[in-house]
C-alpha cells in the first residue's frame, strides 16, 4: 500500500525554542486524547511517532468508502526537531517552484535549487538560488512551492491523515498548531 502523509512545519520557530515548542504541541494533542502518551516505533515508516489517540473518532467522520487511517499500520505522528524540509516535494511531489520576485513560474527546478538546499540545511552557505527570468537572487527557503518544501525547525509528519481540509475533520488541528506556536503553520504534503 502506498502511504500518504501531511507536514505542518512550523517555519518560523527557532532552533532553540523547537524542543520547548514541540513539547508544548504534544502536550496540547495529547489533552485532546488526538494522540496517545507514548513514542512507539511501529506506526512510522522510520524513527519514532504518537499513534491517533482515543478521541480520533470524533475528530474525523470516515466518509462511506473511507477505511478508518488509525488501523492502517502506519498511522502515527512523527516529530523533528531541527533544521528539515519535505523531501518529497522536492522528489516525487514536486509541483513547481515561483520566483518570489517575478512571479515567474519553473515547472522543473532551477539550476543550483539543490545547492541552495544542501546549504540551508548544513547552513554553509547563504542558500541563495538565482532565477534565470529577473536574475535577482533570493534565499532557497523563500522560494514559493505550489506543494511547500516546509522548510523550517519543527514538523510533524501525519502518516495517512486525511488532509486537513478534508470535510471529515471536525477539528482544526493545523489551526490547534497555529495557537499553540503562535506562528504560522506551512502544509506541505507527499506520497510515498
Ligand atoms: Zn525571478
Amino acid at each position: 500500500m502506498s502511504e500518504y502523509f501531511t507536514m505542518l512545519v512550523d517555519r518560523d520557530v527557532s532552533l532553540e525554542d523547537a524542543e520547548v515548542t514541540l513539547r508544548n504541541v504534544v502536550t496540547e494533542l495529547q489533552c485532546l486524547k488526538i494522540i496517545v502518551d507514548d513514542l512507539t516505533d511501529d506506526c512510522v515508516l522510520s524513527g519514532l511517532g504518537y499513534r491517533p489517540g482515543t478521541a480520533i473518532h470524533e475528530a474525523y467522520k470516515t466518509g462511506v468508502t473511507e477505511s478508518p487511517f488509525w488501523q492502517f499500520r502506519t498511522c502515527g505522528v512523527e516529530p523533528t526537531v531541527k533544521r528539515h524540509f519535505n523531501y518529497w516535494a522536492y522528489g516525487p511531489s514536486f509541483d513547481g517552484v515561483t520566483c518570489p520576485n517575478c512571479k515567474t513560474h519553473f515547472q522543473n527546478l532551477p539550476d543550483h535549487f539543490s545547492d541552495g538546499i544542501a546549504q540551508w540545511l548544513d547552513q554553509s552557505g547563504p542558500a541563495i538560488v538565482e532565477c534565470t527570468e529577473c536574475n535577482i537572487g533570493t534565499a532557497v527557503d523563500l522560494w514559493d512551492a505550489k506543494n511547500p518544501f516546509g522548510f523550517g525547525n519543527l514538523s510533524l509528519i501525519f502518516w495517512n491523515w486525511p488532509p486537513f481540509d478534508r470535510s471529515g475533520w471536525k477539528i482544526d488541528i493545523p489551526g490547534i498548531l497555529q495557537s499553540v506556536t503562535g506562528h504560522a503553520i506551512v502544509s506541505s504534503y507527499g506520497h510515498i
